[in-house]
């Protein structure tokens, strides 16, 4: 089988590629590992779509993201199911100032967010507990996304415009031959391409080597819990960052609440993550210390949730962040190899742009977005991608 070019991954990042590459007219071929798109990473992503970020490249990139989100099925033909629910950022005082720094240089930049007092954002989301709380930001255009739906509306669409998807084909070999690769595939079978893009989020390390780079992705394993909310507070609610307790939440369902952990401490690097050919070993589900946590942090937030309620709990489960060092993606080319990894919990929202982006890397064209400070030299030569204004508890992961 021969195509232009090979995307390697079938989560969200490889299907907008492929989306994007299929629609410029290229024959691309997307080589995922499981037996679906979007079962890994992406299956268990909050796929919440925010701007709220204290790097500008991102905040930009995410504003963008955001845009499509809002016109999906026009742009991509589908349904990502976003919900335009909005998403607020709650602070106490001693972060007060830095959300005001990072809201206003996110507006400077387009998005649309205001500083509202605890009892403004009260009036619009009468659940949410606000005596701890000093200054909330607000993005009306916030909310958050179906990953399935989103998924299989890429696949689809990218399908209808000629992308092919191989499953259950584990890229386990290249070769470098003439301008292009040979590539091995798990199923015995082989293929030659001209260009590669790596998608494969915590994964890339090792398939990072089979082109010679070093890619530094490492999972950090997150628990997720979903609580039961109370009859009296049921459909969509705003987004809600909570930087005192260090948790976030959105709706789930008419009556599920999805609690995240937005601590550092919480995360767990998770090395036992198999190699290109291995089976995949999901990571253990959620222990009773995080569900009784997440409960916590709810109850503490939200009106009506009862952390000791022996029940209240729909699932919990985890999810592999595929983190890079400064917890920043990866996304650079080198000459016929391009890459987007590594997304560090952004990804979900990012994927259709880094879609367009690793489009414009395969034909040469100029990248249409800041992602020159995530080049993979950046590890080597000590510059971090940091934001600017720091959150005193959240720290790098906001
Ligand atoms: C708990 C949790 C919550 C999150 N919440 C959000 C959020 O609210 N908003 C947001 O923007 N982001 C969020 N994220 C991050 C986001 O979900 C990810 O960044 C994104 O899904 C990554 O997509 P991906 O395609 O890069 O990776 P994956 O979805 O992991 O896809 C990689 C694919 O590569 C395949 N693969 C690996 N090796 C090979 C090989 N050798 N050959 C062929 N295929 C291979 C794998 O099988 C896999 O399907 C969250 C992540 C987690 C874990």
């Amino acid at each position: 089988m021969n195509c232009d070019v090979l995307v390697i991954g079938g989560g969200l990042m490889g299907c907008a590629t492929a989306f994007d590459i299929a629609k410029r007219g290229c024959s691309v071929v997307v080589a995922e590992r499981g037996a679906a798109p979007g079962q890994e990473t992406t299956a268990k992503s909050g796929a919440i779509i925010r701007a709220h970020y204290g790097v500008p490249e991102l905040v930009t990139m995410a504003l963008e993201a955001n845009k499509r989100f809002q016109n999906f099925e026009e742009l991509f033909g589908g349904d990502a199911g976003f919900r335009q629910s909005g998403y607020a950022v709650l602070v106490d005082e001693q972060d007060a100032n830095t959300l005001k720094l990072n809201v206003a240089m996110q507006r400077a930049l387009g998005v649309e967010v205001e500083l509202l007092s605890p009892d403004e954002f009260k009036a619009m989301a009468p659940s949410v507990k606000i005596d701890d709380v000093a200054l909330v930001a607000y993005e009306k255009n916030g909310g958050y996304a179906s990953p399935s739906q989103t998924v299989n509306s890429l696949v689809e669409g990218a399908t209808k415009k000629g992308a092919r998807f191989l499953y259950r084909a584990p890229v386990l070999d290249a070769v470098a031959r003439g301008d292009g690769w040979q590539i091995s595939l798990g199923d015995g079978t082989s293929l030659s391409c001209g260009q590669i893009v790596i998608c494969t989020g915590n994964w890339s390390r090792s398939v990072g080597e089979l082109f010679d780079l070093e890619l530094p992705v490492v999972p950090m394993r997150a628990q997720i819990v979903v609580v039961e909310r109370p009859t009296s507070f049921t459909g969509d609610f705003p987004v809600v960052s909570d930087l005192i307790n260090l948790a976030y939440f959105r709706s789930e369902g008419e009556r599920g609440m999805w609690v995240g952990s937005s601590d550092s401490a919480d995360l767990k690097d998770f090395q036992s993550i198999p190699l290109r050919g291995g089976a995949i070993k999901h990571c253990p589900d959620a222990d009773p210390g995080a569900i009784n946590a997440a409960k916590n942090k709810a109850a503490l937030r939200f009106e009506g949730i009862d952390a000791l309620d022996k029940g209240g709990v729909q699932r919990a489960f985890c999810g592999l962040y595929e983190t890079t060092p400064d917890w920043q993606p990866i996304i650079d080319s080198f000459e016929t190899v391009h890459i987007a990894v590594g997304f560090s919990g952004h990804g979900f929202k990012l994927a259709t742009v880094m879609g367009e982006e690793m489009g414009c890397r395969v034909e040469g064209e100029n990248s249409p977005f800041p992602t020159q400070i995530f080049d993979l030299a950046r590890f080597a030569d000590k510059r971090p991608v940091a934001s600017q204004w720091k959150y005193e508890r959240a720290k790098f992961l906001r």
